[in-house]
């Protein structure tokens, strides 16, 4: 299944970087992942490895991910 578009709304929140400055991209996860979600989970900045969920709003380490709706785990 291709990834589906994002609505409108959601790519015109442009939201950057806040270490580099650059686009944030938002990041699903695959249908497999134990935090899938039919929709954004991360915004995330490739190049310098920023990323944070989308609705706690924390900072995300290495290989963590974002629990669905930001639920405790
Ligand atoms: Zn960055």
């Amino acid at each position: 299944m291709p990834p589906h578009p994002l609505p409108n709304e959601t790519m015109s929140q442009e939201m950057a970087c806040p270490q580099c400055g650059k686009q944030l991209i938002a990041i699903e996860y695959p249908y497999d992942h134990p935090d899938f979600y039919d929709g954004v989970s991360e915004w995330a900045c490739i190049p310098c490895g920023y990323h944070r969920g989308r609705w706690s709003g924390k900072l995300l380490g290495d290989g963590e991910t974002e629990p669905k709706y930001g639920r405790k785990r």
